[in-house]
């Protein structure tokens, strides 16, 4: 008999529609985590947030071709599948789905799932590629697996906003999760990408969540967020990055441009060491209002 601990590992549309359907039919919930691999501390925490909320755990690896554009990292970006795999018997995961970029790009395919709003600045900016690969392939995964529930990181944050709007516009019947960013003890957000880091631009790294914390601790208490914006760029630059992609403050909602501190803001950061590039994110809340870890949008 398998090791009941061991997930089912399905590399077709058609295995993984013939266990979640059959799942339905029991009356069982089921909980999606979509990832790229190469997984760490904060895919797991997403795996144990849906573990905890529905019956059965689906967690997808999929090195999205379409997130990335030809000058980008597609070919190096880690890839380990026994590693984790390991990771995800121990969290208990009771699906894995690995399938090959045929099976879900297969002959023809020619649609693009495309938001016109939340996606044309931040990382969309200078990753014009990124979120209509995002969109489609999280379209595709939430139509195979037919989850009732799917959990995306707070890390991304602007992709998390992204993907609540593709869910409520197309009318998709799933409840998006989010989890918080899960950080190295100096506060660098745990990243796949980490990993290219040499251990001098690993020790700068470690410098941004402290720069945004600063940043948010002052806008909060009145500080002029222009002010604080040209602060914190310098203050990087000074530290080591090489280049700052883009650091503002946004709406925590619509991402839209603030200039003074009303409702939840997020600060959002992309910056570059070398030819790694990071983005973090953390949250500003109005003195008056509660502080909220995480959240859930329910339909
Ligand atoms: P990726 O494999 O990078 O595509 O990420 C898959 C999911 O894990 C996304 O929802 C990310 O936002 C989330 N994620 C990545 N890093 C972290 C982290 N440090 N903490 C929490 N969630 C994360």
């Amino acid at each position: 008999m398998a090791n009941p601990s061991h997930p089912i590992i399905v590399r077709t549309v058609e295995e993984l529609r013939a266990h979640s359907r059959q799942w339905r039919h029991a009356g069982q919930t089921i909980g999606l985590v979509p990832t790229m691999g190469a997984l760490h501390h904060g895919h797991i925490s997403l795996a144990e947030i849906a573990k905890a909320k529905a019956d059965k755990l689906i967690v997808s690896i999929f090195v999205n071709p379409k997130q990335f554009s030809p000058n980008e990292d597609f070919d190096h970006y880690p890839r380990d599948e026994d590693a984790d795999l390991a990771k995800l018997a121990a969290v208990k995961a009771d699906l894995v789905f690995l399938p090959t970029a045929e099976e879900m790009y297969g002959d023809g395919f020619a649609t693009t799932i495309h938001l016109d709003d939340l996606t044309q600045d931040l990382c969309g900016a200078t990753r014009p590629h990124f979120f209509d690969g995002v969109t489609t392939i999280v379209t595709k995964l939430l139509l195979q697996a037919n989850p009732h529930m799917a959990v995306f990181g707070e890390k991304d944050y602007q992709q998390l906003l992204v993907i609540r709007r593709l869910v409520r516009d197309l009318d998709i019947p799933v409840t998006i999760l989010s989890g918080p960013t899960i950080r190295e003890p100096d506060g660098l957000a745990i990243s796949s990408r980490n990993q290219y880091l040499t251990a001098e631009q690993r020790i700068v790294a470690g410098q941004l969540n402290q720069i945004l914390r600063k940043m948010a601790d002052e806008i909060a208490i009145g500080s002029d967020i222009t002010l604080q914006v040209a602060v914190a760029k310098s203050k990087l630059t000074d530290i080591g990055f090489d280049r700052i992609d883009y650091l503002e403050v946004r709406d925590a909602d619509t991402l839209k441009p603030i200039d003074h501190l009303e409702r939840p803001a997020r600060i959002l950061g992309a910056v570059w060491l070398g030819t790694t590039r990071l983005i973090d994110n953390r949250e500003i809340l109005p003195s008056d209002s509660e502080e909220i870890l995480w959240f859930e949008d329910s339909r």
